[in-house]
């Protein structure tokens, strides 16, 4: 991040260059491609001689804007927005793979994620070892000879977990592997993995970037090379981020900071809230005293986040009447909306997996993950709470 300017002020004024029109908020620029003067400026183009929008699948004014953003925001050196969090994620390891390549992640990662290790990539003769949460310290046993990219989620989903990214980023150094760190749960806002030694940071945008459900959208950040061999790769095949959902993006970053401070403070009342519930076996938040893993967060993390998880006593059918009974906050799939959203991943998204690997990633049959979200925290808390009371 530039040194001059601090996180709020360049997420609002780092700004497309304006038009003859001088408008004074960045306009949508909805155009598949663009003009050129001649036949020298077209071929000077496309030789990349010149660094200039051609086509919307390369690049846009409107995704330019977002990932100059998340670029600052970062402390990255060049970025690539795509479609969505899943295609961010895709792509940047099919452009920086080949066959026979391996890779070392946690075994808590998005469930697309764990679906990508170990039903697609295997396709392409790609294997994935996995290590748990509380096993960082058997994670270079884990190291091959064809070991390429060392992979983390913090916190992870849903059980809020967190890894130490210093003590992750100096194995990764120390073996020569690319350091990647799915930044979606803190946001640049509160953790700034490349400060840790990742070398590339991707988000889901959907969740707390976009703050407000209504766009996909993902990004890769971070180092210069190896975001240029994923740029080339994603310009060829397409995983493209709309100028739309760029430029709807692009105007929620402006509020990242603000929003992100309230939500975690809201969050933070709603965890200290079920820890003091009868009904409440335990409560995971990275703020909270009782979290394992309480003083990595305060030295990785500047505030706790949006999301709480907690084990209701009785478990899965529980966690069924407890969901049955939230009147306000939603039963929906999304994170990091202004929404307050409930989910029990056991019985949900979470169901397929068998029992012992579902305990293994902490998704115990009582687990509730809360994002929590922006109304008045005293009507969050008070769903909560009769919810957890319901027989
Ligand atoms: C949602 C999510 C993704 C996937 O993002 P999409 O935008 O839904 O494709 C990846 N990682 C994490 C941690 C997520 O929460």
């Amino acid at each position: 991040m530039s040194t001059e300017k601090h996180f709020e002020t360049l997420a609002i004024r780092t700004q497309t260059e304006r038009s003859q029109f001088l408008e004074h908020s960045t306009p949508l620029y909805v155009t598949s491609s663009f003009v050129f003067e001649d036949a020298e400026d077209m071929r000077a183009s496309f030789a990349e001689e010149k660094e200039r929008n051609l086509y919307s699948r390369f690049t846009n004014p409107n995704t330019t804007e977002f990932v100059d953003k998340v670029v600052a925001m970062e402390g990255a050196e060049a970025g690539y927005a795509f479609a969505t969090g899943m295609a961010a994620i895709f792509t940047t390891f099919a452009a920086l793979l080949k066959a026979g390549d391996h890779i070392v992640s946690c075994s808590s990662v998005f469930g697309s994620t764990h679906a990508m290790f170990t039903k697609f990539l295997p396709k392409w003769n790609i294997e994935t070892s996995y290590f748990k949460v509380d096993e960082v310290d058997l994670l270079e046993s884990l190291i091959q000879e064809n070991t390429k990219i060392l992979y983390i989620e913090t916190p992870t989903n849903p059980a809020v977990d967190i890894l130490d990214l210093e003590k992750v980023g100096k194995i990764a150094k120390k073996h020569n592997l690319i350091f990647i760190v799915d930044n979606c749960f803190a946001t640049p806002y509160v953790q700034q993995p490349i400060k840790f030694g990742a070398d590339l940071v991707i988000h889901s945008a959907t969740k707390l970037m976009d703050g407000q459900g209504r766009v996909l959208g993902g990004i890769t950040v971070g180092n210069k090379e190896l975001m240029h061999e994923i740029y080339i790769f994603a310009r060829n095949t397409g995983p493209a981020m709309s100028p739309f959902n760029a430029w709807v993006l692009s105007k929620s970053l402006e509020t990242l900071a603000i929003r992100v401070e309230k939500h975690a403070e809201n969050a933070l009342k709603v965890a200290e809230f079920l820890e003091s519930h009868p009904n409440v076996k335990m409560v995971k938040y990275p703020f909270l005293k009782s979290h394992p893993q309480y003083e990595i967060a305060k030295k990785q993390m500047s505030l706790g986040g949006n999301i709480v998880a907690f084990e209701i006593k009785g478990g899965i059918n529980a966690g069924r009447t407890f969901l049955n009974n939230i009147k306000m906050c939603s039963l929906s799939a999304n994170l990091g909306d202004t929404r307050t959203i409930v989910t029990h991943p056991s019985s949900t998204t979470h169901s397929k997996l068998a029992e012992k690997d579902r305990l293994e990633v902490g998704i115990t049959d009582g687990l509730v993950r809360v994002s929590v979200g922006l109304e008045n925290v005293a009507d969050i808390i008070s769903d909560i709470a009769q919810a957890l009371d319901a027989k």
